[in-house]
């Protein structure tokens, strides 16, 4: 599916991105106490938005994630994610907004917390984002908008991050031309593709 990526330059990469997602986690932490958001007792569940735009590098640490884990669950996962990838595919042709379940939740549990991606650690508190010479804003989940009506709630800023990230995919990347491809890939799909080059 894609260039495989040398052992080396993906070990340096999964260490860089370990310490951008405790950072992600840290700004998540800071903008969520701010608000006044908890996700403890939410009837909301992220865990069912439909969500396409992934990085090389995420992938390669989800599947790094799921490596760890025994084997049954992983193979649970598997099969969940192939279930999840039908139930998308119907939505869609149904002309309708996918809203099955993420494969690796477990009862309301994320079952690679660790490695979870990056939407799933930033989803939620309001935000900006600086795109070319200007500046988009995100009002935070449907909880969290009405947490901060009154306004005064501090947006994350969630553009240094998105660099990081988008620097180390570069990183990964190295010297062959252009530019990464996109992943347009669900979790599930990621899951089911196995590691990226592989
Ligand atoms: S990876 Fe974890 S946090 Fe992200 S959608 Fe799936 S269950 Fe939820």
């Amino acid at each position: 599916m894609t260039a495989s990526f040398p052992a080396s330059r993906t070990r340096g990469v999964l260490k860089k991105l370990a310490s951008l997602y405790a950072d992600m986690d840290a700004a998540y932490t800071a903008a969520a106490a701010a608000a006044g958001l908890s996700c403890a007792g939410c009837a909301d569940n992220c865990c069912v938005s439909f969500f396409q735009h992934h990085t090389h590098a995420e992938w390669l640490y989800l599947h790094e994630g799921l490596a760890k884990l025994p084997p049954e669950r992983r193979e649970a996962y598997e099969a969940r994610a192939r279930a999840y990838v039908a139930a998308v595919r119907e939505s869609l042709a149904l002309g309708q907004t996918p809203t099955a379940m993420c494969p690796v939740n477990d009862d309301g549990l994320c079952g690679l917390y660790e490695h979870r991606l990056m939407i799933c650690r930033l989803h939620g508190v309001p935000n900006i984002l600086l795109a070319g010479m200007h500046i988009r804003e995100f009002p935070g989940c449907g909880p969290c908008q009405t947490l901060t009506a009154g306004g005064g709630a501090k947006a994350m800023d969630r553009t240094p991050l998105l660099r990081r990230l988008a620097a180390l995919e570069m990183e990964l990347w190295g010297s062959r031309p252009g530019r990464p491809p996109k992943v347009d890939l669900t979790l599930a799909e990621m899951i089911l593709a196995g590691p990226p080059g592989k």
